[in-house]
């Protein structure tokens, strides 16, 4: 049972497709995929996203 992300998916930030492992961010409202660490980043950073579902995640 693992979690199907469509590779053509597109990035929630940039749109370009994730491609085969994307990164995704589990929101509070719905989980983002992205195609690269960097584009992960800034989203987070853009909307102060506080990964959940991670609760040892080294601040
Ligand atoms: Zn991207």
């Amino acid at each position: 049972m693992t979690a199907a992300i469509d590779p053509e998916a597109p990035c929630d930030l940039c749109s370009l497709p994730v491609g085969v492992r994307p990164f995704s961010l589990a929101a509070p409202e719905k989980t983002l995929i992205f195609c690269c660490e960097g584009c992960k980043g800034i989203y987070q950073m853009l909307h102060q996203i506080k990964e959940t579902g991670d609760p040892l995640g080294n601040n």
